[in-house]
Order: structure tokens, then C-alpha cells, then sequence
């Protein structure tokens, strides 16, 4: 039998962090370890690096994916492998797993097979403290509000209106909706509250999208927490713990330091949400990454619809990122359900089935290449049960779009499954760079010369690629300064493929409040499900013309954005019947097994 993700992991020999960590020029005191394998960056890097150029940034997306991810983690993964192979300086950006997850149905999010990384029972497990000190800091607020409540209400909040509930990093729905506050005149002013899962708290957002400790402290200061009875947005500054929220995130706000079993560097740090908030690793630790490493590569969560099309409009416009290259990870198992196959028969193979399903692909490619700007390549994520006649017909179609493509086998080989994918990768990163300025992903023109790797321009059908114009580099969907609804119409329209975009009362009434408090020249973050280009999930394939609705607009001030809410999005989750967390187990060495 096949060994399992924690059984490679557990037989793989770790280098010391020391070591991972010189090869980005990082020295003992830059690092501060956690254990042998983990450290978090001093913050007194970032002053020293902070005038270096950047590294080329590489963003891992997908197509619209099934239940059980079509492995964007795995690739970031091994394709970081495949470019340290190729002799490039290296870097991988991920998110921190949630505990909801890991006991949940999904498992780890560590990567698998050949392309995790590692130490992965820490990393799914609590890791440095990062999401407990996010949980801390976000319940400290929600007991100042109630505290506030107790002692009188100077600030003449409506117990009905507030908007910020209490947070926990685990899938528990019985704490979905609660009543607190009962237990007599000493326990408190009794009201509705409810629960988020951590990676949905904005604390977690805010902490992901924030430059510095400064700047977090600041941000946390603005987060609406309730509205008074005359309507006006009651903020954590008014509650005036913001400052204690930031001295509780001072270590979390450090990015931490792993590495992958290929022993490329890798920055796990930060795991919010792709639905209600962003969904990519902090910013701090990207931004770190491109001064340390000449290829940095992240991923952003879901199809590229979400963590994408967040990563271009939300990210990259606080952070300045300028992505080279977009990776778009296809599977056929994903591609044949988007054709009309049942979840249960994935297995078989079923070329009509692909054929059909390849219209999802090529929405996303449009998006990453026409409407984002970046060009695009297509990494094949390959299975086990994908036949030769499928991988053939897929790499086909795409190559006759001029798309760059690569078949990987990152799973069951680690960084030598990405080399072809690696090449094409750092192949289309310096045709990048050699546009004229303004062109290029680079705006700053002080592009530097990257050293070509052997065979780097070999890559099949990359001379060919693009016959109809090469994608001019990132692009946003909207301005800030236009009204709330002029940008979702231009992501429900351009991105989506929607026909139109519908309100509920409740959406009208919170987008003109938002507009009336200088809340409405944020970006707009999308909660929509991940498992449809549209907001109804059965919608599979290419749907176009449909109408998208809004049920509610909400500020999330603090990560600075607004969440326009389309269906049901979930914000703590459940457990299945039988969840992941009865299989997992300790011995008396310390030994963990079960988890995945
Ligand atoms: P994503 O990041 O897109 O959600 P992951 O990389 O986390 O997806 O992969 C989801 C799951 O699928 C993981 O358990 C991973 O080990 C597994 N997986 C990914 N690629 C393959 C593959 N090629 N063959 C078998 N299992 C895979
Ligand atoms: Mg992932």
C-alpha cells in the first residue's frame, strides 16, 4: 500500500531550520526558533531588506474545484521544489491550516504525497500559537463589548445591532447561535451572539493584510464592532482595545519559517478565509519572501474566481504585489464532474464528459489572462485514475489556445514531477520582464536581470504561446472611488459571467449605510460559493447570464474591505458523521498518526 501523507513526512529527515533559513541569507539572530525545524523572521529583517529588489511572484489558482481540492496547495508545493531544482533561490508562501478542517472531512493543508511541507503534524496542529493568539485577541474585543454593555452603555450601543460575535478555532456548529449574558443582573446584559470559526475572524484578516505592528494596531482600531441606537458604526477604538488585541498578536504578526520535504524555505503564516475575507498567507510574510528569494510562490484559495481575483484587487493593491505568472491547476477528475460526471464515477475515465467540462478552464483562463492580465500557465494536476487519452486530450485543448501547459506529478514525485511546469514558469517570467516598461509586471522599471536556467525556453508550445497578444500585466477590476455596487457588477459581470446582479432590501439598506459612513471606497470582498463561477453551487461548468444575488454587504473596516455576501456562506462549520478527528491518535513515544 501506498504510504500515507503523515507516513512520508514522519520518514523524511529534517534539515535544522538554521539551514533552511541560510539559504535566504538569514542568519542566527534573524531567526527565532520555535523548536528545531520552526522559527519565526525577526522583525528587524525587514528593516534590513526592505530597499532590495523584488523577486519574481508566481500565483497558484485553480479551476473551479470539487469537495476535495484539486491540489493548488500540492503544486505550490512542488513546483517550489522544481524550481529550487532548476538551481533557483526559492521561496513558498501558504496559509497556516485551521483545526476545523484537519478533524473535520478536508484533513491537513500542509500539501500531500511528495509535496508537503513539513514538520506537518505541527504545522496542522496549533504550529507556533498563531490562530490561538487571533482567537485571544478577537474575544478579548467581543468581552470588552459586553463589558461596555454591563457598565452602563455610555457609548449608547443597540444591544440589536451588534455585529462582532466570538471566535474558536474548531467546526462546532452547536455554538452557531447562542444567547449570553443570562445568569442574573451580575452576568451580564443577555442578547443573541454566535460563534466564527478563527480563519473567519477579521482579527485574522486584519492581521494577514497589515504591514506592520503599526499598522495592525491601527487597522484593529477601526474594526465595527455594533452600530448605536442612531445608527453610527461603534469601532474597537471606541472600545479602546485595540492596543491590548495588538500586544496579544506581537509573535503572530512574525512570519514563521518550515520547510518543504524538497527543503525549500517556506513562509506558513496567517489562514483567513476565501469566502469572507481574502484567503492568501499574510502580506508581511510574501512581501518578506520576494526580498529573500529570486521565485516566490503562493497560493490563493479556491477557483480563480475568489482567491485570484482577491489576490489582484484586494492584495496586490495594498501590497504592491506585481504577480509574473499565474498558475491554474486543472484536474481531470474536477473537469469531467464540470461535464456532467457523477462525484461517484470521477474514476472512470469519460472523454465526452472532459471535453465538455473544459469550458470551466477555459473561464479561468480568460479571467487570469484578459481580465487580471497576467499570463497564465496550466499545471495538470495528475492522478492516478486519469488514463493517457484524458491527459492527452486536455494538454491538447489547452495548448490549441496558445495556453502554456504542463502535466504534473508532484504527488507521487515530489519537485521532480514540476520540472517541465517549473521551466515554462520561469520561461514566461522573463519574457515578463523583457516587455517595455509599463508593459511589464515590474512598474517600477528596475526589473533585474535573472540568471536563464538550462533549457528554461524548452518548454512544448511556449514559442507559440499567446498568438493573440501577449497579457500586458496586472490589471484591477475596478477603481476604489466607484460606488459599492458599480464593483460588484464589474466582478459579477467580467468574472463571474453573471447577466445581471440583483439586491435584497437588506443589501440596499447596508450598501447606503456603508456609503453614508465613508465605508464605501474600500474594496469588495466576494462570499460566494467556491463550488460554482456563480452563486448557486448546482451551476456547474460555464454558466453565464445568470443573476447573482446580494443578500448583505458588511464592513470588515479593520481588514479594509466590505464582504458582499451571495447564498449561505457558513461561518462555522460543522462536523461530519464521522469526523477525521476519530482517526487520529498518539502513542506513547509521541508518535501522531491519522492525520492527513
Ligand atoms: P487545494 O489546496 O487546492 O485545496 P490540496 O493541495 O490541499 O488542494 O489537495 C487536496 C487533497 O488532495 C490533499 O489531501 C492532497 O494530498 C490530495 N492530492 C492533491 N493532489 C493529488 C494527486 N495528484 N493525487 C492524489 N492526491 C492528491
Ligand atoms: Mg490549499
Amino acid at each position: 500500500m501506498a504510504p500515507t501523507d503523515i507516513e512520508i513526512a514522519q520518514a523524511h529527515t529534517l534539515r535544522p531550520i538554521a539551514e533552511i533559513g541560510a539559504k535566504l541569507g538569514l542568519g542566527p539572530d534573524d531567526l527565532e526558533p520555535y523548536g528545531k525545524y520552526k522559527a519565526k523572521i525577526a522583525p528587524h529583517v525587514w528593516e534590513r531588506v526592505r530597499g532590495a529588489p523584488d523577486g519574481h511572484l508566481i500565483l497558484v489558482t485553480a479551476i473551479t474545484p470539487t469537495p476535495a481540492g484539486e491540489g493548488k496547495t500540492t503544486v505550490t508545493i512542488g513546483l517550489g521544489d522544481a524550481l529550487s531544482q532548476l538551481g533557483e533561490r526559492t521561496a513558498i508562501c501558504l496559509r497556516e491550516p485551521s483545526l476545523g478542517p484537519v478533524f473535520g472531512v478536508k484533513g491537513g493543508a500542509a500539501g500531500g504525497g511528495y509535496s508537503q511541507v513539513v514538520p506537518m503534524e505541527d504545522i496542522n496542529l496549533h504550529f507556533t500559537g498563531d490562530f490561538h493568539a487571533v482567537s485571544a485577541a478577537h474575544n478579548l474585543l467581543a468581552a470588552a463589548l459586553d463589558n461596555h454593555l454591563h457598565h452602563g452603555n455610555a457609548l449608547g450601543i443597540d444591544p440589536r445591532a451588534i455585529t462582532w460575535k466570538r471566535t474558536v478555532d474548531m467546526n462546532d456548529r452547536a455554538l452557531r447561535q447562542i444567547v449570553v449574558g443570562l445568569g442574573g443582573k451580575s452576568g451580564g446584559v443577555p442578547r443573541e451572539d454566535g460563534f466564527l470559526i478563527t480563519p473567519a475572524s477579521e482579527v485574522m484578516a486584519t492581521l494577514c493584510l497589515a504591514s506592520d505592528l503599526e499598522d495592525l494596531r491601527e487597522r484593529l482600531g477601526r474594526i465595527v464592532v455594533a452600530y448605536t441606537t442612531a445608527g453610527k458604526p461603534v469601532r474597537a477604538a471606541d472600545l479602546k482595545v485595540h492596543g491590548a488585541m495588538a500586544a496579544l498578536l506581537r509573535d503572530a504578526v512574525k512570519p514563521n519559517l518550515v520547510q518543504t520535504l524538497g527543503g525549500t524555505p517556506a513562509f506558513v503564516h496567517g489562514g483567513p478565509f476565501g469566502n469572507i475575507a481574502h484567503g492568501t498567507n499574510a502580506i508581511i510574510a510574501t512581501r518578506l519572501a520576494l526580498k529573500l528569494a529570486d521565485y516566490v510562490v503562493t497560493e490563493a484559495g479556491f477557483g480563480a474566481d475568489l482567491g485570484a481575483e482577491k489576490f489582484v484587487n484586494i492584495v496586490s493593491r495594498v501590497a504592491g504585489f506585481r504577480p509574473v505568472v499565474a498558475v491554474i491547476v486543472a484536474t481531470v477528475r474536477a473537469l469531467k464532474l464540470h461535464g456532467g460526471k457523477k462525484l461517484e464515477e470521477l474514476t472512470q475515465e469519460d472523454l465526452p464528459a472532459l471535453a465538455r467540462g473544459i469550458a470551466n478552464l477555459e473561464k479561468h483562463i480568460e479571467n487570469v489572462t484578459r481580465v487580471y492580465g497576467l499570463p497564465a500557465v496550466v499545471a495538470i494536476n495528475r492522478f492516478q485514475s486519469d488514463t493517457g487519452a484524458e491527459l492527452d486530450l486536455l494538454e491538447g485543448r489547452v495548448r490549441n489556445l496558445g495556453v502554456p501547459v504542463a502535466v504534473v506529478d508532484v504527488w507521487a514525485r515530489g519537485g521532480a514531477g514540476a520540472l517541465n511546469l517549473a521551466r515554462q514558469v520561469v520561461a514566461l517570467a522573463q519574457r515578463v520582464q523583457s516587455l517595455p516598461a509599463g508593459k511589464a509586471a515590474d512598474p517600477k522599471g528596475d526589473g533585474r536581470k535573472v540568471r536563464p536556467p538550462e533549457g528554461a525556453a524548452e518548454g512544448p508550445g511556449l514559442e507559440d504561446a499567446y498568438p493573440d497578444g501577449f497579457p500586458g500585466g496586472l490589471r484591477f477590476t475596478y477603481e476604489l472611488d466607484e460606488p459599492i455596487k458599480a464593483k460588484i457588477e464589474k466582478v459579477a459581470k467580467q468574472v463571474y459571467g453573471a447577466g445581471s446582479v440583483a439586491y435584497s432590501a437588506q443589501a440596499e439598506r447596508s450598501i447606503r449605510r456603508l456609503e453614508r459612513h465613508e465605508l464605501g471606497n474600500l474594496p469588495v470582498c466576494m462570499a460566494k460559493t467556491q463550488y460554482s463561477l456563480s452563486d448557486q453551487p448546482e451551476l456547474l461548468g460555464r454558466p453565464e447570464g445568470f443573476t447573482l444575488t446580494v443578500r448583505d454587504v458588511v464592513p470588515s473596516a479593520g481588514a479594509g474591505f466590505v464582504v458582499a455576501i451571495t447564498g449561505e456562506i457558513l461561518t462555522m462549520p460543522g462536523l461530519p458523521r464521522e469526523p477525521a478527528a476519530e482517526r487520529i491518535d498518539i502513542d506513547r513515544t509521541g508518535r501522531i498518526t491519522g492525520l492527513f
